[in-house]
Order: structure tokens, then C-alpha cells, then sequence
């Protein structure tokens, strides 16, 4: 027992202080991506390696959906010219599926509470993966670590839908899941949120305009929280939330 409480002692507190620090990220981590104007007309490299077709090409300009981006970096590697870079901004949540459109030039706002939120407290939120590869679900059951703790800004993982204020749905909806994902969104009390996680959520990922799923959750249910990333980080997760919360991650660091 004193075995216990010395090891204990010595480990201390080891819950990150975020947001009032910013995020420990891993060295290679790829953020929003930033993008520079003047592409010639006829190149092509990044589009054609893009895995997903997050690239395109807008009156000669690169757009680039991170909806879609798997943040594989493929395209800033094929770009001879360096016009493709990935920032380490974890700050990727968006309230809007547009502004997950990245074009050179400033970065589109980021994810801000519209007026009080209800949830600004507690959000409960009823985990659905429908048709995920369970990284998106991994990095969403890493949230409940010593590390993040989500508990302690009121952010909770529920067992029913009837007992909480929204669905984070990871996956890229599956025909089989369809049905299954509708009745937890009905199950829900009012007011009610979605969040798509993860690009397949988002948009169908790497599976968009497959036989047997639908793009992501939009298919089918209003989202009210995009959280891209294939996987999306930890970080950008709990960011993404808070930011739906409103208000904890204004307070802290927003680098
Ligand atoms: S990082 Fe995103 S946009 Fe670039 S090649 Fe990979 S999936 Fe496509």
C-alpha cells in the first residue's frame, strides 16, 4: 500500500493543463493546411496523388477540401514548387461543411458558439460508429484518458441516446447502419446535436460514392459540428467539442 501512495505521489498530476496551454503534438503532426496562390495552369501533380480527390482546381486556383483530406501529405510531397504545406493548427472544427474549404489565402473562421449554448456545462454525447475502421472511435475512447480528461469540462460518453444532448458519429455510414444511426438520432431528447468525426463522417472519406455507404453523416442527419482528420487528433476532438460548448477554449490559450 505505501508502495502505492509513493508511486502515486511521485507521478504526480498528469492531466494536460489545455486549453490553457497548448496541446503536446506529435513531431510530424499535419494541421490546416495552407495553401499558395499562382499555381500554373497546367499542373496537376498534387490532384492526381490525392487519394481521396480533395484536391481540385477553382478558376485556376487549388481548393482543398478537408473534408475529404486524409492529412496524408501526399500532395505537399508531390508539389515541386512547395505550394501545399501542413500547419501544426489543431484547430480544424468547423461549424459550417464550406468552411472546410481550404484556398490560398487567409484561413477561414474558426468554430465559434452562436449566443449561450445549452451545453455550455455538461455534453453527453451517444458514440455511433457507423462503418468507422475504429481509428476515429480509438482516438475518441483516448479522450477519457488521465491526459485529455474530458470529464473535467463536463463532456461525457453516454450508453443510450435517450440519455444525451447529441450523437458524435464516426464512420462513413454504412447501408447497414443507416437505420441504426436514424433511430439513435430520434432517440434523442431535444435540444439535440451531431457531430461528424473524421473524414469518412464527414464526407464518406476514402468510401465516398461506394455502393453500400452514404457520404457521412450529412446524408442522412443535420450536422451541426464538422471535426475533420483521418483520424482527427485528440486535440482537435476535445477542441472540437469545447468549441460546441462554447466558451472554455475562448478563455485559454488560443495561440
Ligand atoms: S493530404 Fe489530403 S489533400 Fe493531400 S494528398 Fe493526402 S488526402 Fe489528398
Amino acid at each position: 500500500m505505501l508502495d502505492i501512495i509513493r508511486a502515486r505521489l511521485l507521478q504526480g498530476y498528469r492531466t494536460h493543463p489545455f486549453p490553457k496551454e497548448p496541446p503536446t503534438l506529435p513531431e510530424d503532426f499535419r494541421g490546416l493546411p495552407l495553401l499558395e496562390g499562382g499555381c500554373p495552369g497546367t499542373c496537376r501533380s498534387c490532384i492526381d496523388v490525392c487519394p481521396t480527390g480533395a484536391l481540385s482546381k477553382d478558376d485556376g486556383e487549388l481548393v482543398l477540401d478537408m473534408g475529404l483530406c486524409l492529412f496524408c501529405g501526399a500532395c505537399a510531397r508531390a508539389c515541386a514548387r512547395g505550394k501545399i504545406a501542413f500547419s501544426r493548427d489543431y484547430r480544424l472544427a468547423r461549424r459550417r461543411r464550406e468552411d472546410l474549404l481550404v484556398r490560398p489565402g487567409p484561413a477561414r473562421p474558426l468554430f465559434e458558439t452562436q449566443g449561450p449554448s445549452p451545453f455550455r456545462h455538461s455534453l453527453h454525447l451517444r458514440q455511433v460508429s457507423a462503418g468507422g475502421c475504429n481509428a476515429c472511435e480509438a482516438d475518441c475512447n483516448v479522450l477519457g484518458t488521465l491526459t485529455f480528461d474530458m470529464e473535467r469540462f463536463g463532456i461525457f460518453f453516454s450508453a443510450s441516446p435517450r440519455h444525451a444532448d447529441g450523437l458524435l458519429v464516426t464512420g462513413p455510414v454504412t447501408a447497414n447502419m443507416a437505420l441504426a444511426l436514424r433511430k439513435a438520432y430520434d432517440a434523442l431528447p431535444r435540444p439535440r446535436l451531431v457531430i461528424a468525426a473524421g473524414s469518412c463522417a464527414v464526407s464518406g472519406g476514402l468510401y465516398a460514392g461506394h455502393d453500400e455507404t452514404l457520404r457521412g453523416a450529412p446524408s442522412l442527419l443535420p450536422v451541426d459540428c464538422y471535426i475533420p482528420g483521418c483520424p482527427p487528433s485528440p486535440w482537435t476532438l476535445l477542441d472540437g467539442l469545447l468549441r460546441l460548448m462554447g466558451g472554455p477554449v475562448r478563455n485559454g490559450a488560443e495561440g
